[in-house]
């Protein structure tokens, strides 16, 4: 049996992230982990191998659509999946490797085997008994499917069987048009499979600022992505190579079966708790599964934490991160502090999607006067030079104060310029002190000052 300041349940953003920060407070901790490699969902089979599959089957795009256009020609190259799969492993083998070597760097222990807690102050690795002062559960989530479907990961697949086919497909059923949906979707429909997503909802991306959802979803269907919206899923039968999918579109109750070869069912994450041992301890949980916490991150049972997607709010691998600082903070005594107002959120879909804040609608919900302040990407020279003219760049401020409320973007590098939005409102920025900032010429940076330089007196290239 060893003795830790802090015991961290789940290596992913939210669990490697509060170790590290514990550590550099001097706490002594350990990361329970059961997968064979560090880094959790995000690392093994999230974030990290859908971004390598985005980037590859973009490159392809480029070659396919914009090479000859610049003058580079030749041959446009053919896909070789198996190589595909082995960037992304070692990718993903990269990234994990690193986890390990930073817990080396700051000494943490890493407790191999799936974990539960016998008892406040104690947790359970295989046949070892490990005592903490703190524990801290950031155990994850998992796909949540409809019900009655069953998922095979050959022809009926969540995220993770997604991520791994054995080929390309030649037709693909996206059901659900959220983010993890349309990220997947977009990776096959480049490598050349028909994609069609069947969504309940009238729009696609639930919660989007309505304007951007409407020019994504034209976006994606100028790529060839198919859409079926308000469409209900009866029902997915598979055989061991091909699949049905039966719907019910909303507006009519009419009913349709499309065949495919591959079911991609996208339909959301539930917390993961299994084995945990909570409810007999008798830590309150939502109705969703998720573990209730108070806004220092303790659940009702003293000495235990919980972060992460296993908690509720956007199940986002930042998110998670940002908690398990916040969480290491309040293990060492200290106050911890996430500001839910300034979380982005980043579709990596090209052009790339992103949010922070406010939407119109929220505004309007709210009854809260506003401006718009918007910036076609046509304007910005860089994004034309780089066939990036497609979308905009949108910031919604208070129209008395000028006080930033939120942005929406849609375009070149959307995930990265989204940034500066945050850190102005984190400083509770005018949109007018993001406009008076010298942005350098020429970059897609300039787009948001222009959005900005929107909101008063006008942007210089509209
Ligand atoms: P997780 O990353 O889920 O890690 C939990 C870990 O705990 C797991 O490794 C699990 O094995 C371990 N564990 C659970 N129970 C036990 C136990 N009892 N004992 C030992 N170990 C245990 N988010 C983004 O912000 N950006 C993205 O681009 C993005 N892309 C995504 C793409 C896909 C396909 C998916 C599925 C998710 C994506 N996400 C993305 C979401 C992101 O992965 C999660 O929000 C994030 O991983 C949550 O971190 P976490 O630390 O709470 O849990």
């Amino acid at each position: 049996m060893s003795s830790y300041d802090v015991i961290v349940i789940g290596s992913g953003p939210g669990g490697y992230v509060c170790a590290i920060r514990c550590a550099q407070l001097g706490l002594k901790a350990a990361v329970v982990e059961g997968r064979e490699t560090l880094g959790g969902t995000c690392l093994n089979i999230g974030c990290i191998p859908s971004k390598a599959l985005l980037h590859a089957s973009h490159m392809l795009h480029e070659a396919e659509h914009n090479f000859a256009a610049m003058g580079l020609k030749g041959k446009s190259p053919s896909v070789d999946w198996a190589q595909m799969q082995e960037y992304k492993k070692d990718t993903i083998g990269q990234n994990t490797k690193g986890i390990e070597f930073l817990f080396k760097k700051n000494k943490i222990d890493w407790l191999k085997g799936w974990g539960s807690i016998p008892e406040a102050g104690k947790v359970k690795v295989g046949d070892e008994v490990h005592e903490a002062k703190t524990i801290i559960v950031a155990s994850g989530s998992e796909p949540s499917s409809l019900p009655g479907i069953e998922i095979d990961q050959k022809v009926v697949v969540d995220s993770e069987g997604a991520l791994s086919l054995p080929k390309v497909p030649k037709k693909m059923v996206v059901i659900g048009a959220g983010v993890i949906g349309l990220e997947l979707g977009s990776v096959y429909s480049r490598l050349g499979s028909e994609v069609q997503v069947i969504e309940f909802l009238d729009h696609i991306t639930p919660g989007m600022d309505a304007e951007t959802s409407k020019v994504f979803q034209r976006t994606l269907k100028k790529q060839g992505i198919d859409f079926t919206l308000g469409a209900a899923v009866q029902s997915v039968s598979a055989t061991k190579t091909k699949a049905k999918v039966t719907y019910k579109l909303r507006k009519d109750d009419s009913e349709a079966t499309v065949d495919a070869d591959v079911v991609l069912v996208a339909t959301g994450r539930k917390p993961y708790t299994d084995g945990l041992g909570l409810e007999a301890l008798g830590v309150k949980m939502s109705d969703r599964g998720q573990i209730e916490v108070d806004g220092q991150y303790r659940t009702n049972v003293p000495g235990i934490l919980a972060i992460g997607d296993a908690i509720a709010g956007p199940m986002l691998a930042h998110k998670a991160e940002d908690e398990g600082m916040a969480a290491a903070e309040v293990a060492a005594g200290k106050h911890g502090h996430v500001n839910y107002g300034v979380i982005p959120g980043v579709i990596y879909t090209h052009p790339e999607v992103s949010n922070v804040g406010a939407t119109e609608e929220d505004l309007k919900e709210a009854g809260r006067a506003y401006k718009v302040g918007k910036f076609s990407f046509m304007g910005n020279g860089r994004a034309k030079a780089n066939f990036a003219g497609d979308g905009f760049v949108k910031i919604l401020a208070d129209a008395e104060t000028d006080r930033i409320l939120g942005a929406h973007i849609i375009g070149p590098m959307a995930g990265d310029l989204i940034h500066e939005i945050c850190v102005a409102m984190e400083f509770g920025a005018s949109a007018q002190d993001l406009a008076m900032t010298c942005h350098a010429h020429p970059t897609y940076s300039e787009a948001v000052r222009e959005a900005a330089l929107a909101c008063g007196d006008g942007a210089i290239h509209a």
